[in-house]
């Protein structure tokens, strides 16, 4: 009896895609609208898509335009308890939704703020919801507050893995030595400090790490994309992250032409930099109105795109792998493990092998033969970079969008329905377990962020200074008097 249960455990868990998993892909493609419905489509084939926390730590001590956060957020004390509270609960509920398995945004304020213990458990949380936290910050802490987050009070790793990303462009203001970048270059050893310090950490520690940089693009900073991704590819970075400024979240930090910022305009200096076409079109992930991505391979001195969604042959090789592989769980599983369920997977679809086989030979001469190949992964040269432009929308859209899909009503109007087809195809999800929404983040900045931080400006009050300052910026007196001991936030 016990050697059957221990068969069916076996069983169970090499399986390649758990039963649950499907379900949870199946209900994702169900739920999509027939537009977002493409043999490139992610969701719903591969992944369920990206998730984000919101209200557990609104306060941010950098100001930027544009800011995508409400006027009241810099008004809510960071708690770290309140900050554990929020992330388990939503956690909990997408994980009751969504599935065992997502990648998920410790996002909201500046995730440096909160007590390097309270980080690392919130960290912790949302790896028991089965979810791969990325932290996002501005990256403008020291690589002490990163050793504390991911080191016990023994000094032990309390992770194998971290993931980051951190914010970096010319719209920022307060950072310490670039309070007020003139342009965009002045912020590149900024960018390269913050990324060797997760070096230093996997040499220091042996904690691995995936880091993204992000960017927002106003027309101030358009022409320096191509600079700024040519810099940040010299650097560790594993992926490159661009969104075009949209009108959402604090009015107060908006300026004039984001609409003339396009995802296309972003995307042609990004292959600008890189020197070759980087080709989007073979996989979709959401709306290709609102998400662009696509995956680099380097080895060496040369790149190249992953797929070729010119080549019939590669678009065989993607259709077969997300109709046999997707929603297999890589992360967080042993080695043996993901090998045994990739060797089922193959066995119950051995037909896919040559065409698998003919990609991997025509990659591997794209990214410049065997030998170069074989030479940079000797040099330890060889890797992947994905790049990514998300664009969202504008809050004036997104509010009687969403308004009118609450009441099942599909508009008319040329760019409401738009929004309504993006918001129904959206991959960046944040969740309400109090009222069981699940909602698109422009949703939550466009229509839901003011009245959360309202509550929760009451709910965590900041001590005011007895006597307002004479120019009566009462951001900078929370900021100066915040009980979490951040700087003033004003450059
Ligand atoms: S609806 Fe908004 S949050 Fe969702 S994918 Fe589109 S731009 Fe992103």
């Amino acid at each position: 009896m016990k050697i059957a249960a221990l068969l069916r455990g076996i069983e169970m868990t090499t399986r390649p895609i758990q039963p649950e998993s499907r379900t949870a892909l199946e209900r994702r493609w169900e739920q999509l609208p027939e537009h977002a419905k493409t043999p490139g489509q992610l969701l719903g084939r591969a992944a369920v898509g990206c998730e984000g926390t919101h209200g557990v730590f609104p306060k941010c001590n950098l100001t930027c335009s544009p800011c995508y956060h409400s006027a009241d957020a810099n008004k809510v004390r960071i708690d770290g308890a309140h900050t554990l509270k929020g992330v388990t609960e939503q956690m909990e509920y997408l994980r009751s939704i969504r599935g065992p398995r997502a990648h998920a945004q410790l996002i909201g304020g500046e995730v440096s703020l909160l007590p390097a213990r309270d980080h690392a458990a919130a960290l912790l949380a949302m790896r028991a919801n089965g979810r791969e936290p990325m932290s996002m910050t501005h990256g403008d802490f020291d690589y002490q507050y990163l050793l504390d987050v991911v080191l016990d009070e023994d000094g032990k790793p309390r992770f194998d893995r971290v993931s980051f990303a951190a914010h970096f462009d010319s719209l920022m203001r307060g950072r310490r030595g670039a309070v007020r970048p003139r342009d965009e270059a002045e912020l590149n050893p900024f960018r390269a400090k913050f990324a060797d310090m997760f070096t230093t950490l996997k040499r220091d520690h042996g904690i691995r790490s995936y880091i993204a940089h992000n960017m927002t693009v106003t027309p101030s900073n358009l022409d320096q994309v191509t600079d700024v991704a040519r810099a940040v590819m010299e650097m560790p970075y594993d992926m490159l992250s661009f969104q075009p400024a949209a009108y959402i979240g604090d009015d107060r930090r908006w300026s004039g032409g984001f609409d003339t910022v396009s995802i296309d305009a972003v995307w042609s200096r990004i292959e600008a930099a890189a020197g070759h076409p980087i080709p989007w079109q073979g996989t979709q992930f959401g709306d290709v109105r609102c998400n662009r991505t696509a995956i680099t391979v380097n080895a060496g001195t040369r790149s190249t795109a992953l797929l070729d969604p010119e080549d019939p042959r590669d678009l065989a090789a993607r259709d077969r792998a997300l109709a046999h592989f997707g929603g297999m769980i890589f992360g967080d599983t042993p080695a043996w493990i993901v090998a045994v369920k990739v060797l089922r997977a193959l066995l119950a679809h051995p037909g896919d092998v040559p065409f698998l086989a003919s990609f991997a030979l025509r990659l591997m001469r794209r990214a410049g033969g065997l030998r170069a190949v074989a030479s940079a992964a000797l040099h330890r040269r060889l890797s992947f970079r994905t790049f990514v432009v998300h664009n969202f929308m504008d809050a004036a859209d997104v509010a009687p969008a969403w308004a009118l899909m609450k009441q099942g009503v599909a508009s008319d109007d040329p760019k409401i329905k738009e929004t309504q087809e993006r918001l129904g195809a959206c991959m960046y999800t944040m969740s309400h377990p109090e009222t069981g929404e699940l909602v698109p983040a422009c949703v939550q900045h466009s229509v839901l962020d003011p009245g959360e931080n309202v509550g929760l400006r009451k709910m965590l009050p900041i001590r005011v200074l007895p006597q307002p300052p004479a120019d009566g910026d009462l951001a900078s007196t929370h900021a100066a008097t915040d009980s979490a001991g951040s700087r003033t936030r004003k450059g």
